[in-house]
């Protein structure tokens, strides 16, 4: 049996990839320290004996025998790693550092969740890997981006340095049950406000753009990169191209919740990209992957996982 770590395990990716790699018959050990995550995530697999459960901090080192690690640990969304943006970085960094010695003292191969955030506000559209990026590196949302990009070098430096076999996956917007109903993103915060009849928060004119992936499908692209040929190390992007404005997206949850919800537009975020669309050619031949949730139906799964939160 395969001995799988998974940090930031108790979040919301992480514990979708905790249940997915349970279910392909791991012994899965979840390290995090429950600064977004919980223990709700979780709790169902509790029971497993296959499932063990540790709180830590990445940013600590940490000792066990592996022959996996997911490194997810890490807040991802702007209005949580923007809170304490000197441990987000460290966070990104330190936690890296740990993970990666880890690997190496075991012999594991390892994973890191990067982001889209890696390209910034992109000039180029869509954005695909070898895009070096447009990232401010003293804005507020510098301490995400820059740690996720100091992390991806540790990584590949790890690889030439130490021949260690890494995997790196630029993760774009991914949404689905579980997320945190507080943590300021764009999904949960729309779908939220049209549940309670609140207004419904636009920042800016509405027209800036993402691509939203359903997190079933962004949880088996990883495991499929993890598990995929050791001479393949990626950076790859991971999403889903289906581009939406945020005008659009806020139009549909409207639709789909019947709500009585009206938009309110509130000022843009500093640094808030204006358009981000995955090329995702490179995953679509190195893992024969490719998402198959068409928008609409992962949003109904998720207004109805939010509805259970409101009863
Ligand atoms: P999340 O906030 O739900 O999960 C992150 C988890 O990491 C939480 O359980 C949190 O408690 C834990 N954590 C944070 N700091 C830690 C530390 N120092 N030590 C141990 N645990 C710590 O976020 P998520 O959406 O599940 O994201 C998971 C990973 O995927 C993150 O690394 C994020 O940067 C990356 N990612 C996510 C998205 C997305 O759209 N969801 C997009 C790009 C990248
Ligand atoms: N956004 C919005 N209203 C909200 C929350 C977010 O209009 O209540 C916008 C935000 O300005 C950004 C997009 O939605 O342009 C996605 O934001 P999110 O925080 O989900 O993720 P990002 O991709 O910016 O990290």
């Amino acid at each position: 049996m395969k001995k799988i770590l998974v940090t930031g395990g108790a979040g919301f990716l992480g514990s979708h990839l905790c249940e997915k790699l349970l279910a392909a018959g791991g012994d899965v050990l979840c390290v995090d320290n429950y600064f977004t995550g919980s223990k709700q995530n979780i709790a169902h697999l509790a029971a497993n004996p296959y499932f063990e459960l540790m709180r830590h901090d990445i940013t600590f080192p940490l000792y066990v025998e592996v022959d996996q690690i997911y490194n997810l640990a890490c807040p991802a969304s702007p209005v949580h790693y923007q809170f304490d943006p000197v441990q987000t970085t460290k966070t990104s960094v330190h936690g890296a550092i740990n993970m990666l010695g880890l690997a190496k003292r075991v012999k594991a191969r390892i994973l890191q969740a990067s982001t889209s955030e890696v390209y910034g506000d992109p000039e180029v559209h869509p954005q695909p890997e070898d895009y070096l990026g447009r990232v401010n590196p003293i804005g507020p949302r510098s301490c995400y981006d820059e740690g996720k990009r100091c992390a991806e070098t540790l990584f590949f430096d790890y690889h030439r340095q130490h021949k260690l076999e890494i995997k790196v996956a630029r993760i774009f917007n991914t949404y689905g049950p579980r997320m945190h109903p507080n943590d300021g993103r764009v999904v949960s915060n729309f779908i939220m406000q049209a549940l309670k009849n609140d207004d419904i928060t636009l920042y800016g004119d509405g027209l800036q753009t993402r691509s939203f992936c359903y997190v079933d499908d962004l949880v088996a692209a990883l495991v499929k990169l993890m598990d995929s040929a050791a001479a393949f190390t990626g950076p790859v992007n991971l999403g889903n191209p289906a581009e939406v404005s945020m005008r659009a997206l806020a139009e549909k949850i409207l639709a789909l919740t019947g709500s009585k919800s009206k938009l309110a537009f509130k000022l843009l975020p500093q640094d808030d990209p204006k358009q981000r669309q995955p090329d995702i050619t490179l995953a679509r031949k190195e893992l024969g992957w490719q998402p198959h949730t068409a928008l609409d139906d992962g949003l109904k799964e998720t207004i109805r996982y939010f509805r259970t939160l409101l009863n």
